[in-house]
């Protein structure tokens, strides 16, 4: 199979054109047409997998199928969580890549640096937040950040996030989204607690694995 024949969107074909894939890996094949469609999906994958690729894609097509007629500043339509900020760089870089031919706008958050600049940069409207749990929640404290327009969350890693204690705080989380919303979580291991995490979170998932 090819990119093309995902029906992924030409700003999006082109930006994959630019990395020279020659064609989608296992996980991106079974997950972008899952995701496209609005679906809420459930995925085994480790790094290494394409899987950044096999979420972010799809997302990004979505996103500009359904423009926004006007935007509120800190306010993102897509929020993906992770453990680490290495992992949160490492995917908002993935996701600026991805849509460099679109105008969706992305941030990442971290903790261990100032947060002040992330409040100045939250001052303008965003598409797309990458962020790790604790850093999300003093923002939504604050209230620099607003969660009520989240149409999309991306729980990746999550057996990653579990094992760093993240569980009381992605529930902290949720609680701030929309109900009415499309969940992805991605997990190398398939442990009680994210099986646990899983049927609360998702609605009726598509599973893929690789
Ligand atoms: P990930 O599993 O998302 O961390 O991605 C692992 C690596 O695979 C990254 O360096 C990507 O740039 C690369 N990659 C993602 N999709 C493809 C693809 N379809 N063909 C070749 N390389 C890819």
């Amino acid at each position: 199979s090819s990119f093309a024949s995902l029906g992924l969107a030409e700003p999006l074909l082109r930006a994959i054109s630019d990395t020279g894939y020659s064609q989608p890996t296992p996980i991106q094949a079974q997950a972008i047409p899952v995701v496209m469609q609005g679906a809420d999906v459930l995925a085994a994958a480790q790094t290494g997998t394409g899987k950044t690729a096999g979420f972010t894609l799809p997302i990004l097509h979505q996103l500009m199928q359904r423009p926004l007629a006007q935007h509120k500043p800190g306010r993102p339509r897509c929020l993906i969580l992770t453990p680490t900020r290495e992992l949160a760089a490492q995917v908002e870089e993935s996701v600026r890549t991805y849509g460099k031919y679109t105008s969706l706008r992305t941030m990442v958050m971290f903790g261990g640096v100032n947060i002040n600049p992330q409040i100045g940069a939250l001052r303008k409207p965003l598409d797309i937040l990458v962020a790790t749990p604790g850093r999300l929640l003093d923002h939504a404290q604050q209230k620099t950040v607003d969660l009520s327009g989240v149409e999309i969350l991306v729980l990746d890693e999550a057996d990653r996030m579990l094992d760093m204690g993240f569980i009381r705080d992605i529930r902290r989380v949720l609680a701030l989204l929309p109900k009415q919303r499309q969940n992805l979580l991605f997990s190398a291991t398939f442990s009680d607690e994210i099986r646990e995490l899983s049927r609360g979170v998702l609605n009726n998932p598509a599973e893929v694995s690789v």
